[in-house]
């Protein structure tokens, strides 16, 4: 007779969840509801990290004005099933019934009034309401095919399931838990990966990118000597250049709207914000897209770069290399504040300076022309003001990493997901939802809208 204990009966279940996020507790909620007997493991000792810190602590969980426009995806086209079948209107009501306050913020933005983990608080109540189960600290190691299902490897033994949804999120602030282990197993089933990338993260800028645009022209008698005066004495600016030192000659400025990489004096515009319009001309964005009221909002000068949701929306779309282009006055014309009748002894820096900190209107504008008398300056002098203010354009050296990204672009590729049921096209019965995949959505609630959205979709597939 053999001595060795016999191990015991693997867990069954009809739907295993890898991943206790919005995405996979929207899923777990909605499949028991139906009946379905749900397992959903999560690796971390808490369930849904990132949900709870969302939105400054107020989840921006929705968006009122959402579209397939709003997501960075391989297959624009794929995620409109699914954000039909969800919309905002649907997650408000389902909101409401929770008995969770909400506000709209600027852009349409919908965020609770009270903390984020009491919405964590509700899907998880609901889930238990349901029937279905959460184990913590329970990680999904392997995933393999069967004849009638899944047999999973967790690092507390197999689990045996009819369906698996993979909802395991992305390496994005792994500060909360953020990995690629959703990707590695979506990997090892055969599936493939749009490159990952941070996304809704800082944009990195060379110091010197912050300089002042040189001259196009030779300078006048105001020349570098007005730009010694520009803020008083108190300051140089930076690209102003000794007295005596030969003019810039024309060729350093090839287009009047490219910053110039100059050798600054080392003033810094870190801690300054205002409201801007963004823009990145040289992505290929839908024209819808590139006009939508969105890509105004504030901008952060830090030490490093450009942060604030401004430039966290352009990095999504951001392309290596490319530049972004700012709006410095998106709501007022800086023209026309230059040929108003009382502005003819003013200084464009001082018809600025109204405008924002002193040390910007500073950078801004090209030092032979900052604090020349309005009416005398050309046509040409005013154009080249105009496109310094409203359409100045930097040259991001790269993105901040994924400790400071809100979501990953790219993901598991959607080409291989059905976009109704979020189910793999490559394998039966699994269904991948939220980050995991190849949608990003831009800063303002679009990330967990998708989250929901997609996890719903899984929810109501998955066979009973
Ligand atoms: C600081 C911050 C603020 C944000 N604010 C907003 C906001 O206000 N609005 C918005 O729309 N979006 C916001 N986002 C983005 C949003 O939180 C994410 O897009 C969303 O959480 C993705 O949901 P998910 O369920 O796909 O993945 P996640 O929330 O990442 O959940 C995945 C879960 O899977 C678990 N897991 C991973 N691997 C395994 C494994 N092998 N086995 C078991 N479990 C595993 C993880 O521990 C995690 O709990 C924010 C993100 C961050 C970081």
């Amino acid at each position: 007779m053999s001595n060795a204990v016999p191990s015991p009966a693997p867990l069954r279940t009809d739907v295993l969840v890898a991943g206790a996020g919005p995405a996979g507790l929207m899923c777990a909620r909605e499949a028991a509801g139906r009946g379905l007997r749900v397992l959903v493991l999560e690796q971390s000792p808490l369930p849904g990290r990132k949900l709870a810190v969302s939105g400054g602590g107020k989840a921006n969980f929705s968006n009122r004005r959402i579209s397939p426009l709003h997501y960075r995806c391989g297959d624009p086209a794929f995620c409109a099933p699914a954000l039909k079948a969800f919309s905002p209107a649907v997650m408000e009501r389902l909101v409401a019934a929770w008995g969770l306050p909400t506000e709209e913020r600027a852009h349409e933005q919908l965020f609770l009034t009270v903390p984020a983990r009491n919405l964590l608080h509700c899907l998880l109540d609901d889930l238990r309401a349901r029937g279905g189960e959460l184990r913590l600290r329970q990680r999904v190691l392997a995933v393999r095919r069967t004849a009638d299902g899944f047999d999973v490897a967790t690092d507390n033994g197999p689990v045996l399931a009819r369906a698996v949804v993979l909802a395991a999120g992305s390496p994005a602030w792994p500060q909360a838990g953020g990995s690629n282990a959703g990707f590695r197993l979506a990997q090892a089933l055969g599936h493939s990966l749009v490159p990952p990338f941070p996304a809704l993260t800082p944009l990195l800028l060379p110091p010197e990118s912050l300089a002042a645009p040189a001259p196009t022209s030779a300078p006048g008698p105001s020349g570098p000597d007005a730009a010694r005066r520009v803020g008083g004495s108190r300051r140089l600016p930076p690209a102003a250049r000794p007295a005596g030192s030969p003019p810039e000659p024309m060729r350093r400025m090839p287009r009047a709207d490219i910053i110039e990489a100059r050798p600054h004096d080392g003033e810094t515009l870190a801690g300054i914000s205002l409201p801007v319009r963004i823009s990145l001309p040289e992505a290929d964005l839908a024209p819808a897209l590139a006009r939508d009221p969105l890509w105004k909002d504030d901008l952060l000068f830090t030490h490093e770069g450009l942060s604030g949701p401004a430039a966290l929306k352009a990095s999504l779309f951001w392309e290596d290399g490319s530049p972004l282009e700012v709006d410095f006055l998106p709501d007022v014309a800086f023209r026309d504040m230059l040929d108003a009748p009382d502005a003819g002894r003013r200084t464009p820096f001082s018809l600025l300076r109204q405008h924002m900190p002193q040390r910007l209107a500073e950078r801004l504008l090209p030092p032979d022309l900052a604090q020349r008398r309005t009416a005398e300056l050309s046509r040409a002098a005013r154009e080249r003001l105009c496109a310094a203010v409203h359409a100045r354009r930097f040259r991001p050296a790269g993105r901040a990493d994924f400790r400071k990204a809100e979501v990953c672009g790219g993901g598991v590729d959607a080409r291989e997901v059905d976009p109704r049921r979020m189910e793999s096209r490559l394998v039966p019965g699994l269904y991948l939802v939220g980050e995991m995949l190849d949608v990003t959505g831009l800063l303002g609630g679009y990330n967990l809208h998708w989250a929901w959205a997609s996890g719903m979709a899984a929810g109501r597939a998955v066979p009973a």
